[in-house]
């Protein structure tokens, strides 16, 4: 059925304009009208009054098997963080643990207004772990971008013809779905230089992007220099896996060398920045490089190191931490920031256009920002970024589906859900010996 999206202001966040008016979604899940129109009676109407309507954002890095690990790292650096918390908690993760936590991630990320998103996955304990990741992403329906994460190096290492296989076959299931498994090395001092070579050839000839952390603390560079005397863009680089296929997340640390290198690529550069502080990682170069020209998307990064999944909250973190990094207000404009969310995310998951144009795949949200946090609204590009936070959108649209109407999640039992999760979050603690 047709869906119409009544009265609200219409962004466009690719030339940062707006203007009032109407939105029809055909039963294509294609834009079919814009502005002021006859809408068919069949269609159902969503209203907007008092709504920003734009393409939704995108999450373009996470782990979602994080989210039963809220509030459980606060305090610590990155790798007291991995060592003291979470390769534990991994480690005595159920299949079934990574499916809840799964499903409670992609909840949360659609309720606060993410279209699509890009899992970074670690649970990768056994094809059984792998196999219940991915199909709470095939049976949610969001758009997905499923990098496999793995590391060939130190503990629990799989080895590389395994790490192969396993991408293989969750390609061949992922097939003609929602979600695009591709290639997602774990952190670079763990993998070897003929696995990322290998898996990046693999990348090459599916046509999908290599994505990876790197440059996230001094620390980690610090180790890659003492194994190859090289820093971890420069090692890209040298290894021929530096391309527009790469998927640079964090990269905090970069020398200018490093930043030359990324914008000479084509690589995309994933900026996560609260995961950034809460870790207290570092100021990634975000206002320089995106004067450069380097496409920049923004990540939530796991709940393990967040602790949420807020996207809208995310982009005033982005915005005002690009001011203290250059010590320059005017870094970034709110227009800036919602093109990183909004178009480079949809490019960093192998969407089309992000553009609200007829024809185009729907993928919107209304948000409110009439409300005593956002009113009076001079300039909505403003109140997205600045005022609005999660709890303000009200519809999600994908295709020709209806994720979220009125605040309400579409086809789940949230409050099930939260109390299936909390039982079995409470089961993999005790199992973890944290509790
Ligand atoms: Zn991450």
């Amino acid at each position: 059925m047709p869906i119409w999206i009544r009265g609200g202001t219409l962004l466009d966040v690719i030339n940062g304009t707006f203007a009032e008016g109407d939105v029809l979604i055909g039963a294509d899940g294609k834009i079919a009208a814009l502005g002021t129109f006859a809408a068919p009676e069949s269609a159902i109407v969503l209203e907007a009054h008092g709504c920003a309507v734009l393409h939704g954002l995108v999450n373009a890095h996470t782990h979602l098997s994080q989210t039963f690990m809220r509030g459980l790292g606060d305090d610590k650096k990155l790798l007291d963080w991995l060592k003291g918390v979470v390769w534990k908690l991994q480690a005595a993760m159920t299949p079934e643990d990574v499916y809840l936590a799964t499903l409670l991630g992609l909840v949360e990320n659609v309720t606060c207004g993410v279209v699509a998103l890009t899992e970074h996955h670690k649970l990768v304990n056994s094809p059984a772990h792998s196999d219940a990741a991915l199909r709470a992403y095939l049976e949610f329906g969001l758009p997905t971008l499923f990098a496999y994460g793995w590391n060939d190096l130190g503990d629990g290492a799989l080895q590389l013809d395994q790490i192969i296989a396993e991408m293989e076959r969750l390609r061949a299931t992922a097939h003609g779905s929602n979600v695009q498994v591709c290639v997602g090395p774990m952190v670079p001092w763990r993998c070897s230089d003929e696995a990322m070579q290998r898996t990046f050839a693999l990348a090459e000839a599916w046509q999908v992007p290599f994505h990876l952390h790197a440059a996230e603390t001094q620390d980690e560079v610090g180790l890659m220099i003492a194994r190859n005397g090289m820093r971890h863009i420069e090692w890209l680089a040298r290894l021929g896996v530096l391309s527009a296929r790469t998927q640079v997340v964090h990269g905090v640390w970069l020398s200018d060398d490093e930043m030359r290198l990324l914008q000479k690529s084509g690589a995309r550069l994933i900026h996560c920045p609260t995961s950034n502080m809460y870790l207290a990682s570092g100021m990634a170069k975000i206002a320089p490089l995106f004067g450069r020209g380097v496409p920049i998307a923004l990540g939530a990064d796991g709940s393990g190191s967040n602790n949420s999944q807020d996207m809208l909250e995310l982009l005033k973190i982005a915005a005002l931490l690009a001011k203290i990094e250059t010590m320059d207000a005017t870094a970034l404009l709110p227009r800036h920031i919602l093109y990183m969310a909004c178009v480079e995310g949809a490019a960093a998951v192998g969407l089309s256009s992000a553009a609200l144009s007829l024809g185009n795949v729907a993928r919107l949200i209304c948000v409110d920002i009439q409300t005593p946090r956002s009113a009076p609204v001079h300039d909505p590009f403003s109140a997205l970024v600045y005022t609005a936070n999660g709890a303000d959108v009200r519809h999600v649209i994908v295709g020709n589906r209806i994720f979220v109407r009125e605040r309400a999640v579409q086809g789940v039992d949230v409050a099930a859900l939260i109390a299936e999760c909390t039982q079995a979050a409470k089961a993999l603690l005790r199992r973890a010996e944290l509790l």
